[in-house]
């Protein structure tokens, strides 16, 4: 029962009993010696607001200690949430910083072995048998992926880092700067890529650009052999935010997979089937996070996948 129902009623019987039972009762109090009635009516009086006083403090005095311990509950909980937070945000940071150290201080050592196996391979092709060659196409091969996957890691540790500053971008525009960069893949493949009237959004541009770069990339890339890729790109209005849907018409992904591909390393194939180091969704989801909106895909393996993500306006 609510606080203030319970006191009004406990005011209502204790005055209702009053009513009823105060003069029998001051009557035997006093021994039947009553001066007159307007004494018997005072003392009455002072008597129901003295007792009705007692029991208001008695009730408010519990009700404010419960309140009181409720708020140091919650304080305390705050400050460990704080704590927590804090001991969060430097784990992050030592971890973002421990990325950015190892992924850096490892190009330089990747850098020289790929550099003496170029030579390797250009100075000494004609005295090398086949098999020797392949080995070292192999190691060429190898330590170009681990220079990509360095790359990317650096990239999306890189995320959020930057000092760039929030602007308005026209998501038309940035869809054909990024269809320009991609312009030989998409003609290669003959692909089509579609936009129906973005809208204006507030956003790092930079960030943004490498969102639909990723996208596009992987709707151009994930596609049955000889099937021209076909991408649709639309926007719609949710009030508070935009939903940018990115729709293909690829391979698809099994409904399993709708978490882990954004993961970073997760790949649902081998390198050979298709190239890639599996951390662009990865870094797409953390840029998308860090604006202030989320990112999930709906597909069916065979017919396509739609991803969609959304930005606050
Ligand atoms: P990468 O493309 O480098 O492997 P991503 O993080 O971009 O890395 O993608 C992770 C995985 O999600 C990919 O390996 C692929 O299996 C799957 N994927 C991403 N985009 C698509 C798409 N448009 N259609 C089908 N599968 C996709």
């Amino acid at each position: 029962m609510n606080p203030n129902v319970k006191i009004a009623l406990i005011y209502l019987i204790i005055g209702s009993l009053w009513i009823l039972v105060s003069d029998q009762l001051l009557l035997s109090l006093l021994n039947g010696n009553i001066p007159d009635t307007n004494h018997l009516q005072t003392v009455k009086g002072l008597l129901y607001v003295a007792s009705t006083a007692i029991l208001l403090y008695i009730l408010v005095s519990r009700y404010y200690r419960t309140i009181h311990e409720k708020l140091r509950e919650l304080e305390t909980l705050n400050s460990t949430l704080k704590a927590q937070a804090h001991k969060l945000e430097a784990t992050n940071k030592d971890l973002e910083q421990f990325a950015q150290i190892t992924s850096h201080d490892l190009q330089e050592p990747l850098r020289t072995i790929t550099g003496f196996l170029t030579l390797l391979d250009k100075k000494y092709k004609t005295s090398l048998d086949e098999a020797a060659q392949g080995y070292i196409q192999f190691a060429v091969d190898g330590a170009e992926r681990m220079q990509k996957i360095i790359q990317d890691l650096l990239a999306l540790s890189r995320v959020g880092r930057t000092a760039d500053q929030l602007e308005q971008v026209d998501l038309n525009d940035m869809v054909k700067e990024v269809c320009t960069l991609q312009s030989q893949l998409i003609n290669d493949t003959r692909a089509k890529i579609q936009c129906h009237q973005l809208p204006t959004v507030t956003a790092h541009r930079q960030a943004l650009e490498q969102v639909f770069q990723n996208l596009l990339g992987n709707a151009l890339k994930y596609i049955e052999k000889d099937t021209p890729p076909s991408v649709h790109i639309t926007a719609t209005d949710l009030g508070d935010s935009w939903k940018i849907i990115v729709k293909d018409n690829g391979i698809g992904i099994h409904e399993e997979y709708y978490e882990k591909i954004f993961l970073p390393f997760q790949r649902l194939h081998s390198s050979s089937e298709y190239t890639g180091t599996g951390i662009g969704l990865a870094i797409v989801k953390k840029i998308i996070e860090n604006q202030g909106g989320h990112i999930w895909v709906e597909s069916k393996p065979g017919s396509g996948s739609t991803f969609y993500f959304t930005l606050p306006k």
